[in-house]
């Protein structure tokens, strides 16, 4: 399977599941775009090594999602791309009627907005070749709720409407539009959400990790950021070609309760 000639440009992967899926992506043979907020000599290393490793052209360009101009802009700044992935994400804990109203705002945009901008932006390009492939990085919790986490349940829950909407527009062009709905994986967003988790259940980290986390999930055990990346180039490949308007649960079987 080979992505080469292929641009990819992968929105909040700096870390976790966004540089997993930068890394299986470049490791497939695509040029790969990394994003996030911040512009460090870091950020721009981590990508130069990344496709030093691989073998492909691997470029960071800083941009704020929560911002829909710098969304559209990256996809601009990057020359347009073949592959998009929107996987930009953050996470507030909080029961409903002390959710602060900026933080569900943030989310709003981050998780779900950034999403609509991005694939605006990149759909003319990908028309115009007439080949196209949207990676919508949704959640477990775009498909069922968890009490305390408002804001993401129903920006993930808009991630997978958003993902059919662009599916059944753009049906029969080449391109296709997709989500991924991971489960657990143990990355800086879930390690931070922890503390809060401790707080909101009154438990310590340990019983938070079997209790709240692992125990959705039937195997036990946290998704892998390589297994979400593999999932990904899966749904670029030709394999893919008729894969569209769904997703594909990676949740060690949550959703199958
Ligand atoms: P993470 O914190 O490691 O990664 C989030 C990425 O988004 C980081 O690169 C961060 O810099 C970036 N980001 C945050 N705010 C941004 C902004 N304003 N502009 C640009 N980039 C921004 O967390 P992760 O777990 O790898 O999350 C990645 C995606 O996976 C998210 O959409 C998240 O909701 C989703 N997800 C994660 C899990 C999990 O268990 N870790 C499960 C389901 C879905």
């Amino acid at each position: 399977m080979t992505l080469s000639g292929k641009r990819a440009v992968i929105t909040g992967s700096n870390s976790g599941i966004g540089l997993g899926v930068a890394e299986a992506l470049a490791a497939a043979g695509a040029e790969v775009v990394l994003n996030s907020f911040t512009d460090r000599p870091e950020d721009h290393d981590m990508a130069r090594d990344l496709g030093a490793r691989h073998g492909v052209v691997a470029r960071y360009i800083a941009a704020d999602m929560s911002k829909g101009a710098e969304c559209r802009a990256l996809i601009e700044k990057a020359g347009g791309c073949d592959i998009l992935v929107n996987n930009a994400g953050i996470q507030f804990v909080s029961p409903v009627e002390d959710f602060p109203v900026e933080k569900w705002d943030a989310i709003l945009a981050i998780n779900l907005s950034s999403a609509f901008h991005t694939t605006a932006a990149a759909l003319p390009g990908m028309k115009a070749k007439g080949w196209g492939r949207i990676v919508n990085v949704a959640s477990a919790h775009g498909l069922t709720a968890s009490p305390f986490k408002s804001a993401y349940v129903a920006a993930k829950h808009g991630v997978l409407g958003l993902t059919k909407t662009v599916a059944l527009e753009v049906a029969g062009q080449g391109i296709t539009c997709n989500a991924i709905c991971p489960g657990y994986v143990l990355t800086p967003l879930v390690e931070a959400q922890i503390p809060d988790q401790m707080k909101a259940h009154k438990m310590d980290r340990e019983t938070v990790i079997r209790e709240v986390m692992l125990d959705r999930q039937p195997s036990r055990q946290f998704a892998t950021v390589e297994q979400i990346g593999g999932t990904a180039v899966y749904l670029c490949s030709s394999s893919a070609d008729q894969v569209t308007g769904t997703s594909i649960s990676v949740d060690g079987g949550w959703t199958a309760l």
